[in-house]
Formats: structure tokens, sequence, C-alpha cells
């Protein structure tokens, strides 16, 4: 690369220092494992292979076979799932092949509210979601910040969804996959749970699994998961062949074989001690930054967090999200503007900042960094103008970086 293309190299080494050098607070990111990379970047890239294993609508598929084959048994394993579709490009386009295999044309939906932890995909008015289908909302309660079941299933009465949608992109608490179960079938609607952000804490046993109670299980494998940029789908033995045909030919066309030989190689790590400890970590991390978060006075959206994010409300400090991000990324922080439950500001404004310890975790950081991390966000917040405490802080995160190597 260095000599065909010295642009696009210079930019990938950049890449390279950023995440190096940076702390990385963003809840939707993690490292991929070396193993992970290495087989994204194969020459698995190169194959043709529409259709499913050992039926392709192309000749030479028998190693990309061995690889699909692997990622299904392996996802089926670490989940418990009846049947897995691994072919997914994106969250977005799981979730798309799930509408598609069971909705018609304007068939209602019901999501939680983008602006208070749902997902563009999940019936947003300006997403293919919130255009091709009837998109109705709940929302969490204004005055604890979490679901209130009760209220789910009141709007679920009021809407007669022909689908559920929970898991979310936002939401700091546990989700109640049974008590959804429980609505759907009052209401007569399929359910499906998006698992994009958990799923890494579902395979570890450190949340709950919806695989029990939903029809349809989406989510992207590059979140807390640790694998390749991509997706899948979990569903019951019933919906196999539908939800495969709504994948090829439904909304794809060839699969991205590198792609799923890096799921593969992930779900078996996923299944690793190490893994499920990383999971743990990660969560009594978040509840340790959280509580420091806490003790220095600002505002958590429900007050903490069961899982690897929390939102902290920035009202009580008057400042945006935007103001926020862009100082704390100055110092090295990197976080991302937040909309939080019932904000008054825009989406490109905010009151709030969402911040996530998958990165962190996979760094090694532990309670005490924590700590460091949560006194080095409220001196930059405390300080907004001033350009030599951000100077400060961005030599000691660059210090705690430095200790804590990305790739070892
Ligand atoms: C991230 C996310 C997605 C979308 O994933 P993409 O791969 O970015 O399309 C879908 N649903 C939820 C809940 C997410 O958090």
């Amino acid at each position: 690369m260095a000599d065909a293309d010295p642009d696009v190299k210079r930019a990938v080494d950049g890449e390279i220092v950023r995440q190096n050098d940076g702390l990385e607070l963003i809840a939707s990111e993690s490292y991929a494992s070396m193993a992970v990379l290495e087989a994204m970047s194969s020459v698995m890239t190169n194959k043709y292979a529409e259709g499913y294993p050992h039926k392709r609508y192309y000749g030479g598929c028998e190693f990309v076979d061995v690889a699909e084959d692997l990622a299904v048994e392996r996802a089926k394993k670490l989940f418990g799932a009846e049947h897995v579709n691994v072919q997914p490009h994106s969250g977005t386009q799981a979730n798309m092949a799930v509408y598609l295999s069971v909705l018609n044309y304007g068939d209602t939906i019901l999501g939680l509210n983008l602006s208070h932890g749902g997902h563009l995909s999940h019936g947003h008015p300006v997403n293919f979601s919130g255009r091709l289908y009837k998109p109705e909302y709940y929302q969490v309660s204004e005055k604890t910040g979490m679901l209130d079941m009760s209220e789910v299933a009141s709007v679920a009465r009021r809407v007669k969804p022909k689908l559920i949608i929970c898991g979310y992109s936002a939401y700091p608490r546990t989700v109640d996959f049974k008590a959804f179960r429980e609505i759907a079938d009052e209401v007569g609607a399929f359910l499906m749970a998006d698992i994009a952000h958990i799923a890494g804490l579902i395979a570890a046993g450190v949340h709950p699994s919806p695989v029990k109670y939903a029809d349809f299980i989406t989510t992207t494998t590059h979140k807390t998961l640790r694998g390749p940029r991509g997706a899948m789908i979990l569903c019951k033995e019933q919906y196999a062949k539908q939800v495969d045909k709504a994948v090829f030919p439904g909304t794809q066309g060839g699969p991205f074989m590198h792609t799923i030989a890096a799921k593969a190689v992930c779900f078996k790590l996923a299944m690793e001690t190490d893994f499920q400890d990383c999971m743990r970590q990660i969560v009594v991390n978040s509840k340790r930054l959280a509580g420091n978060l806490n003790s220095s006075g600002f505002n958590l959206v429900s007050g903490g967090t069961d899982n690897h994010l929390m939102l902290v409300d920035l009202r009580g400090r008057k400042l945006t999200g935007k103001v926020a991000e862009a100082a704390l990324g100055e110092a090295g922080i990197i976080v991302n503007k937040n909309t939080i439950p019932f904000d008054p500001e825009t989406p490109f404004v905010t009151s709030g900042i969402r911040i996530g310890t998958p990165c962190v975790t996979i760094r090694g950081m532990k309670d005490a960094e924590m700590d460091l991390i949560g006194g080095m966000i409220n001196e930059v917040l405390s300080n907004i103008g001033d350009a030599s405490v951000k100077s400060g802080v961005r030599k000691r995160v660059l210090e705690l970086c430095r200790r804590h190597p990305v790739y070892v």
C-alpha cells in the first residue's frame, strides 16, 4: 500500500496512531483482535458466493463454505440459537431483512424513540424503516429514565403493532426480554431483539439473553463482540427459510466471505474465558466510571448503568453535548454527543454525551484507570475554555495510553 497508494497509507497510519494515543470511550466501538483483522484482510474477499454453503450459485466455494459453516455453527453454540444467518453486511441490513421476512409495506412497527436510545433502523422517519412501514414509538419514563414495561404494554395495546422491537443504542439499563415477550403475545406481534450493543455481554452471560423470548434477534458483530464490521440474524427454526430468503436474494447480493471468515474467528474467541472475563470487567468498569462521575456532580440518565455505557446529562453543567464532545476530543478523550430523553436541544447539539467502556477495558484498564478517566473528564468539562487544562490532560491521556497499548 505504501508504494501503490501513499495517500491512503498515510491515512491508515494516522488512524493507527489516533487509536493508540487516544482514550476511546465511544460505546459502540471496540478493538477487533489481530486474528480477526487477519481474516478480514484475507483473499476470501476475492470470492463470489451467492447462496448458502453447499447450495451456491458459483463454483469454487469449497473453502469459503468451510468458513461460513464454522461461523454459523459457532454462533449457534455461542448464543444457543436454533438458526443463524451470518451474511448481513451491517446491523441496519440485518434489521431490513427481518422486516422483509415478516412485514408488508405499511405494517405497523413499534420501537423505542430514537432520542430515548433507539436506533434509526427501528422506525425513524428519515430511515427506510420509517418510510416503508408505519412507525410507532414507546419511550422511557421521564421520571426514572428507564423503560416502564406497563407503559410499553399500553402503547402496544393502543397501536397494535405487527412487530415490536427491543434492544437499543443508548440505553444504560438491563432489557427485560421476558416482559417484551408477554406484551408481544398479548397483542399478537412478532418480537425482534436488536442486541447490536450488548451481544458480547450476552455471549458472556453478563446480560440476560433474548434467545428464549424473541422470534428474531439481530446483532452487529463489531461492537462488544469484538468481531469484524458486519452483522447476523438469529431466529427460531420455523423462520429459518424466510429469513435466509430475505437476506439473499431479498436485500443483498454476494456475501462478504472475508468478513464471514472473520466472524467465525470472532465467535471462537468469544467462547473463551478471556473474552468472558473482559466482558465482565467492561461492566465493572462502567459502574466504576459512572460512580466516579456521579460523585463529581454529573447527572446520569437513569442514575447509573447496568451495562457497558452511560449517558451523561449535561444540563446541570450548562453545557451541550456538542461543546463537551469537542473539548474532550481536544484532550484526547473521544466520546460522542448524544440526545438524552426529552432533550430540549437538536440532535446536532444535544444535552448529553454517551460514554462506553469496551475499548479502555480491552486495553487492560481497571478501577484505578476509571477513576483517572473520570477525574480527567471532570477537569476538562469544569474548565471548558481553558486550553492549558486541555493540553495538560492530553499529556496524561497519552501516558495512560502508552501504558496500555491496544495491540500487544
Ligand atoms: C449500531 C446499531 C445498529 C446498526 O448497525 P450498523 O452496522 O451501523 O448498520 C442497529 N441497531 C442498534 C441497536 C445499534 O446500536
